[in-house]
């Protein structure tokens, strides 16, 4: 402002109340590092909802340009976005898509170049009726075996059924048979050996395939469960793939969060909707631009922490859509004023620490990151 009038228009961008920066080069040192840990198994990269919310089409060229040559999406939308990256940067790679071969969706397999990963014996039927009437050689594809999840893939049944009709095999290049976890993230689980131990039968059957079987937090299981294919995800964008032990992977997602104002509370008073936080001594709270509809999850009503200048501060009453208020008090009083920052996720206040504290993981702390933040890439 010049005397009363107003300054020139800003850019809009920099009058977002939440600046989420998502550094490339530490999602690229995680891939590399995850592709040294799976060694000499070769290591892929999954992709799944916007690549856990970070953005695929910034993300799959660094993961390309890292070293990846092979993607998963969930989705075959997602799916032929990667597959249209890939081809943008000329790289040679695979994109699978675990949804499977959807009714409708063969022709998005067969035209776009992307793999579908069949999920039960009717798929497989499908896919090779597709080959047989194509006359070009059997089309690619993966095989996902239930080994215990009960989520996706054929049963153990329903793959004796595949095993026994050697014309069908014949009629897929089925290039990898997969499985997954389902407390990876558990190291002592019995789960994961019984898990292993399925896999390990079924993949003596189909030795022409490569196997695959460990997601981010399977690799860190041990070499017995890297196979000849790993498919890590949420540690590439940063999340503990150790819960409970020291995070091996890069920071890649850091949150700020702006103050729009701060007042000073003197007599005892509530903050917040159903005021569920009393400030009783003097204090001051700093109301920060961020709320639920930004992903910053409700469930972290007086449990989340914000952090600035070397200090926790307690998320206090409740987050509400657009708002969120910390407590203060345990800074110098002008050290924090309208404008300024402070870090939501990041260095302090981990995306692991995040999921825990709104009762739920990091996963989908990542996947709800939202619309309105400004976003700044750090480049590779
Ligand atoms: C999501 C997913 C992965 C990646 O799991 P992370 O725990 O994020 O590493 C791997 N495989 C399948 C089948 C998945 O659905």
């Amino acid at each position: 402002m010049v005397g009363d009038r107003p300054g020139p228009l800003a850019d809009l961008s920099s009058l977002a109340c939440g600046r989420l920066t998502i550094n490339l080069a530490a999602l690229a040192d995680n891939y590399r590092l995850l592709a040294a840990k799976a060694a000499p198994t070769a290591c892929a990269a999954v992709v799944k909802a916007d690549a856990y919310g970070l953005g695929i089409d910034r993300v799959v060229p660094v993961l390309a340009q890292a070293g990846a040559r092979v993607f998963f999406a969930a989705l075959p939308e997602e799916g032929r976005k990667v597959r249209g990256l890939l081809d943008g940067l000329g790289a040679t790679a695979d994109v699978y898509v675990l949804a499977g071969l959807l009714p409708g969706s063969e022709t998005l397999y067969m035209n776009e170049s992307v793999i579908p990963v069949l999920n039960d014996l009717g798929q497989a039927e499908t896919w090779a009726n597709l080959s047989a009437h194509r006359n070009e050689g059997p089309l690619p594809c993966a095989l996902h075996i239930d080994s215990g999840m009960n989520r996706l893939g054929l049963d153990l049944e329903e793959l004796e059924r595949l095993l026994a009709r050697p014309d069908l095999l014949a009629a897929l290049d089925l290039r990898v048979v997969m499985s997954h976890l389902c407390s990876a993230d558990e190291p002592e689980n019995p789960l994961n050996q019984a898990q292993h131990a399925i896999f390990s039968k079924v993949i003596a059957r189909l030795p022409n395939s490569a196997a695959s079987l460990a997601n981010s937090s399977g690799i860190f299981l041990g070499a017995r469960y890297h196979f000849d294919l790993a498919r890590p995800g949420v540690a590439l964008y940063g999340c503990n793939p150790t819960p409970g032990r020291p995070n091996p992977m890069h920071q890649v997602v850091t949150l700020e969060g702006k103050i729009l104002q701060v007042r000073g509370i003197d007599a005892p008073q509530s903050v917040g909707y159903g005021a569920t936080y009393r400030v009783t001594g003097p204090g001051r709270i700093a109301t920060v631009g961020v709320g639920y509809a930004d992903g910053y999850l409700r469930s972290l009503s007086n449990k989340g922490r914000a952090f600035a200048q070397g200090v926790a501060l307690p998320l206090v009453g409740r987050v509400s859509m657009d708002l969120t208020t910390f407590d203060i008090s345990a800074l110098a009083d002008d050290s924090l004023k309208p404008g300024d920052w402070v870090e939501l996720i990041g260095a302090n206040v981990t995306l692991d620490e995040v999921g825990q504290a709104a009762g739920t993981i990091g996963y989908e702390i990542l996947t709800d990151l939202g619309r309105r933040y400004h976003r700044v890439y750090k480049d590779a």
